[in-house]
């Protein structure tokens, strides 16, 4: 969703508030892409700070359905996104750090998708399991531990059970 900064720019407006509905249906982390299953409307407030110089408020949260890390099963994932961002438009930066930063300013809107894709990738938990002591995957015949031991001989595969772990770690990490 894009919001018009003009009338605060221009200077006829010292703040406004907006309700706003992310248009994201899905977070694509780069890596991974997760559904969005849940988002509601939130309040997005931006105040006039200088000249050419705003501050956007918003807090708010979305549920992703994020695969856990051994089972696969899916995990409604909640984030919270709370964002407190200044915005400076004579900064006349051509940096590529800065332009990837301020990707989220598009001419004279705030593109709120982009500014809490941002939010949102900060907050991405480093491990998603569907419960602490989940068995996860026979690596045999790919059952689902937790619903039923499947009976394979799991020890015989040890060396190449650790090069798979390594391979799952690694992607992880990335
Ligand atoms: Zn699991
Ligand atoms: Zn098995």
């Amino acid at each position: 969703m894009l919001i018009d900064l003009r009338e605060l720019l221009s200077g006829t407006k010292d703040s406004i508030s907006v309700d706003v509905m992310l248009d994201m249906t899905a977070v694509d982390t780069g890596a991974s892409v997760y559904d969005v299953v849940e988002k509601n409307p939130f309040e997005l407030k931006v105040n006039k700070l200088g000249k050419n110089k705003l501050q956007v408020k918003a807090d708010g949260e979305i549920v992703l359905d994020i695969p856990c890390d051994r089972c696969l099963n899916s995990v409604l994932t909640k984030l919270e996104f709370n964002i407190d961002q200044d915005m400076d438009f004579d900064d006349k930066s051509t940096e590529d750090e800065e332009q990837e930063e301020k990707d989220y300013i598009d001419g004279y809107n705030l593109d709120v998708d982009r500014l809490v894709f941002g939010e949102i990738m900060l907050s991405m938990p480093g491990k998603t399991l569907c419960k602490d002591d989940c068995k996860g995957l026979c690596l045999v015949c790919g059952a689902d531990l937790n619903v039923a031991e499947c009976g394979c001989d799991r020890e015989v595969l040890d060396p190449r059970m650790s090069v798979f772990k390594d391979i799952l770690k690694n992607f992880k990490e990335v």
